[in-house]
C-alpha cells in the first residue's frame, strides 16, 4: 500500500454491493451514517441466483422505501410451495402436502414468499443508494488491501480506471460474498473461519437452470396440436410452467422447480440433484438438460385427449438463461467481527437453497448492523472506544445465530422432504402428512410452513451485548399490521403500514415508542408518561415522536385529539385490499390487525428498534425510563 496515495475518509466502508452491502448501505444512508461501498463489478450481476425471498425480505425492501416496486416489477407473490412425491415426471400430479404462502398470517403484513429476479432487486437497491446523500457507490472497485490501526480501518482499492485509491473508515463491512477478500484474505489469517453449522444437510451438488420462454402462437407454430383443442399461447404456457413452487421429492432424483419474476417475464428455475459418482459440469450440458429436464415438459396425448403420443413445448420457445452446478451447504463463521472488520451476508454463512434464505439474511444481517453502526460511529474514534462497539457487535452477531439456526430449520424440513428417498421412510412420511391432513386445524398448521413457529424471539443470553430488555418482554420481532389515521372512515388513501408510520422518515430518534390505547381519551394520560424519554436515553428516543395505536379497528369520531399527535386506528383486511398496496399481490387471507399488541402483551407501550425488534415492552412512566436509561448503556457496551 502506497503511502503516497491520499487517504478518503468515511465512516464505514462496505465491500461489496451485492444484496447484502446494498441494502446495508441504504440503511445506513437512512440513518445518514456516511459510507462508500466498494463494488467489484461495473454492472449488477445480471444471473438470477436468488429467486426466492420470504417476508422479512419484503419489509426490509418496504424499509428501504421501494415497496411500491415489490409486486409491479421485483416479482411475484410465489404461491403454494406443493411437495409432489413419486417417481414421475408430472408437474399436474397431487401433492402430498401444500404450504400456503399466499396467506398473511406470518406477522409482516406481507404474503410469505415473493418469487423475484435478484437483478431487479439489486437495480432498484443501488437505485435508492443514489438517492441518499450519504450513501455513495462506486462500482469497478476492487479492494486489494485492507490494515488497521486503533482508531481506522484502511482500505485500498482499484478504481474503475485501475488507478489505486485509498479509504479509511471506522468501521469496514465485509459484504463480498462466500468467497469474498474481506474474510479468505483478511480475517482468516486471524482466526475467523466458516464452520458447518449443522450434520443433517452434508455438502451437496445441484444444477440450475434458468429458462425464458417466449409464447408458440398458431402462425409461428401451426402445427401445435393445441390450437385444434381451443388453447390460447397463455394457456399452453400455463399448462406446461404451471404457478406455485414444487419441490419434486422423486427419490430417483429430486428437483424443485416454479416460475420466478413478474408473470410477464415468463421465467422459469429448475434444479436438480446431482447424483454421487455424477459430473456437475456434465450434468449441466444440453444433452443431460434434455434427458433430465424434457420429460417434465413432455406431456402424454391422452392429457389433451390427443391420438398423438406426446406433446411437448415447443423447445424453439425457450431460451436458456443459465444453466450450471452449484454447491451448497450450511455454515457460518465463528465470529461475523473483529476489531472494526465485520462479515455480513454470504461472506459471514452460507445456506442450501430450498428455503429461500439467502438474500433474506443478509437482509437481515443488514438490517440488525445498520442502527448499531449508527450508534457506534456516533462514538469518538479512539482505542478506549473498542470494548463498546465489540459487545454491540457481538449482541448483533449472536442474535442473528439465533435466527439462522431457524432459517436453517426450515431450509432443512424442506430439503429432508424433497431430498428422502429411502422408500420406508417415504412410506410413513405420506400415510403421517395424508392422516394430519384430515383435520383442518392440522391441515391449516402445515399450510403455515415455516411460519407456524410464529415471530423470531431472541433467547438472551448473558454477557453477550445483545440489546433488548428480557426482563421486560424484548427480544420478540415486532409485528406489522395496517392502520389508518384514528379519524380516517372509507378512505383507502389513509390506509398505511404500521412500519410506515412508526419508522417514517424524519423522525430523529433511533429507536421508537409506540404506545397503545384502549381509548383515544387516553392520549394526555400516555403522553405525561413518555416525558423526560429524550433526556434519559439521551436522544435516542424522542417523546414527541411517539406513535399511539387505538385497539380497534373503529374510526374515532370525536375529535378531542391533538391534531400534533400521531394517532393511528388499525385497519381491517378488506381495507388494505381495496388500496393500492395491495397491487399485485393476494389479499390479506388469516390478517389478524390485533397481532401487534399482542406481541407485547398488555403492555401499554414498545420500545423498538430500528430492525423492527422490541427493545423492551413498558407500563408507566417509569418503566418506560428504566428502559431509556437502558439504550444509552447500549452504545457504552453495558448492557
Ligand atoms: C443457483 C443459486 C440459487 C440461489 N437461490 C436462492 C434463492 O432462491 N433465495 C435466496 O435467498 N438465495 C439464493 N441463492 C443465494 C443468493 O444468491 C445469495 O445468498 C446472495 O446473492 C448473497 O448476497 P451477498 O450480497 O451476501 O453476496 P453476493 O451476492 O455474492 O455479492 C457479493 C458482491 O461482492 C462483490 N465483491 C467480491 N469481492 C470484491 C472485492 N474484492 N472488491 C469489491 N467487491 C467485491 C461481488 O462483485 C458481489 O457483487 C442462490 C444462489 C445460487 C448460486
Amino acid at each position: 500500500m502506497s503511502p503516497s496515495i491520499p487517504i478518503e475518509t468515511t465512516d464505514v466502508i462496505v465491500c461489496g454491493c451485492g444484496p447484502t452491502g446494498a441494502m446495508l448501505s441504504v440503511l445506513l444512508g437512512q440513518h445518514a451514517v456516511p459510507n462508500i461501498v466498494l463494488e467489484r463489478d461495473k454492472e449488477v450481476n445480471t444471473d438470477p441466483r436468488g429467486i426466492a425471498l420470504d417476508e422479512d425480505g419484503i419489509r426490509c425492501l418496504q424499509t428501504c422505501g421501494i415497496y411500491e416496486k415489490v409486486f409491479t416489477e421485483i416479482g411475484q407473490c410465489m404461491g403454494n410451495f406443493r411437495f409432489v412425491g413419486g417417481e414421475h415426471n408430472n408437474l399436474a400430479a397431487k401433492p402430498f402436502m401444500v404450504m400456503n404462502y399466499n396467506t398473511t398470517e406470518g406477522g409482516t403484513g406481507h404474503p410469505g414468499f415473493l418469487c423475484h429476479k435478484q437483478p431487479a432487486i439489486e437495480k432498484h437497491l443501488r437505485a435508492r443508494i443514489d438517492e441518499l446523500a450519504s450513501s455513495d457507490l462506486r462500482l469497478g472497485s476492487i479492494v486489494t488491501a485492507i490494515i488497521e490501526d486503533e482508531d481506522w480501518v484502511y482500505v485500498t482499492y482499484k478504481d474503475s480506471e485501475g488507478q489505486e485509491k485509498r479509504v479509511r473508515g471506522r468501521f469496514l463491512v465485509g459484504a463480498d460474498g462466500k468467497t469474498g477478500f474481506t474474510r479468505k484474505r483478511y480475517l482468516e489469517p486471524k482466526g475467523i473461519h466458516m464452520e458447518r453449522v449443522t450434520q443433517i444437510l452434508y455438502e451437496e451438488t445441484w444444477v440450475a437452470l434458468n429458462w425464458r420462454m417466449s409464447l408458440p402462437t398458431p402462425e409461428t407454430h401451426p402445427e401445435f396440436p393445441l390450437w385444434a383443442k381451443g388453447y390460447t399461447p397463455q394457456m399452453v404456457y400455463d399448462a406446461f410452467f404451471p404457478i406455485d413452487f414444487r419441490f419434486l421429492c422423486n427419490s430417483k432424483r429430486a428437483a424443485v422447480c416454479g416460475r420466478f419474476g413478474l408473470p410477464s417475464d415468463r421465467l422459469w428455475r429448475f434444479e436438480f440433484v446431482v447424483l454421487p459418482g455424477e459430473d456437475g459440469s456434465n450434468m449441466a450440458a444440453p444433452e443431460k438438460i434434455s434427458e433430465i429436464v424434457y420429460p417434465y415438459i413432455t406431456h402424454p396425448g391422452s392429457t389433451y385427449q390427443l391420438p398423438t403420443e406426446h406433446v411437448q413445448y415447443p423447445l424453439d420457445c425457450i431460451q436458456v438463461l443459465r444453466s450450471r452446478p452449484f454447491t451448497f451447504s450450511a455454515r457460518s463463521c465463528n465470529m461475523w467481527a473483529n476489531e472494526r472488520v465485520l462479515l455480513c451476508g454470504d461472506a459471514a454463512h452460507v445456506f442450501p437453497p430450498f428455503g429461500g434464505q439467502g438474500i433474506a439474511s443478509g437482509f437481515r444481517d443488514a438490517a440488525s448492523l445498520a442502527w448499531r453502526l449508527s450508534l457506534a460511529t456516533q462514538s469518538t474514534p479512539t482505542a478506549a472506544a473498542t470494548p463498546c462497539y465489540q459487545k454491540l457487535f457481538e449482541g448483533w452477531y449472536s442474535e442473528r445465530k439465533q435466527q439462522l439456526d431457524r432459517s436453517l430449520a426450515s431450509t432443512i424440513e424442506n430439503g429432508r422432504y424433497v431430498t428422502q428417498n429411502n422408500p420406508f421412510s417415504i412410506f410413513i412420511r405420506d400415510w403421517y402428512l395424508w392422516a394430519l391432513q384430515c383435520v383442518p386445524s392440522w391441515k391449516h398448521w402445515l399450510e403455515q410452513g415455516n411460519r407456524r413457529d410464529g415471530m423470531v424471539r431472541y433467547q438472551w443470553q448473558r454477557g453477550k451485548g445483545m440489546a433488548f430488555l428480557p426482563h421486560m418482554g424484548g427480544g420478540g420481532n415486532f409485528a406489522q399490521v395496517y392502520c389508518a389515521d384514528h379519524r380516517a372512515t372509507n378512505d383507502s388513501n389513509a390506509i398505511k403500514f404500521t412500519d410506515d408510520v412508526i419508522f417514517s422518515y424524519g423522525k430523529q430518534g433511533l429507536f421508537q415508542v409506540v404506545a397503545f390505547l384502549g381509548s383515544a381519551d387516553d392520549v394526555p394520560r400516555l403522553q405525561t408518561m413518555l416525558s423526560g424519554i429524550d433526556e434519559a436515553s439521551e436522544g435516542l428516543l424522542r417523546a414527541n415522536e411517539a406513535t399511539f395505536f387505538l385497539r380497534s379497528t373503529s374510526a374515532y369520531s370525536e375529535d378531542t385529539i391533538e391534531h400534533s399527535t400521531s394517532v393511528y386506528r388499525l385497519a381491517t383486511s378488506e381495507e388494505f385490499g381495496a388500496t393500492t398496496l395491495c397491487n399485485g399481490r393476494p389479499k390479506p387471507e388469516f390478517y389478524d390487525p390485533y397481532r401487534m399488541s399482542k406481541e407485547v402483551g398488555s403492555k401499554q407501550f414498545a420500545i423498538l428498534r430500528p430492525d423492527r425488534f422490541v427493545f423492551a415492552a413498558c407500563d408507566g412512566g417509569d418503566e418506560l425510563l428504566e428502559a431509556a436509561r437502558a439504550i444509552t448503556s447500549l452504545a457504552a457496551g453495558t448492557l
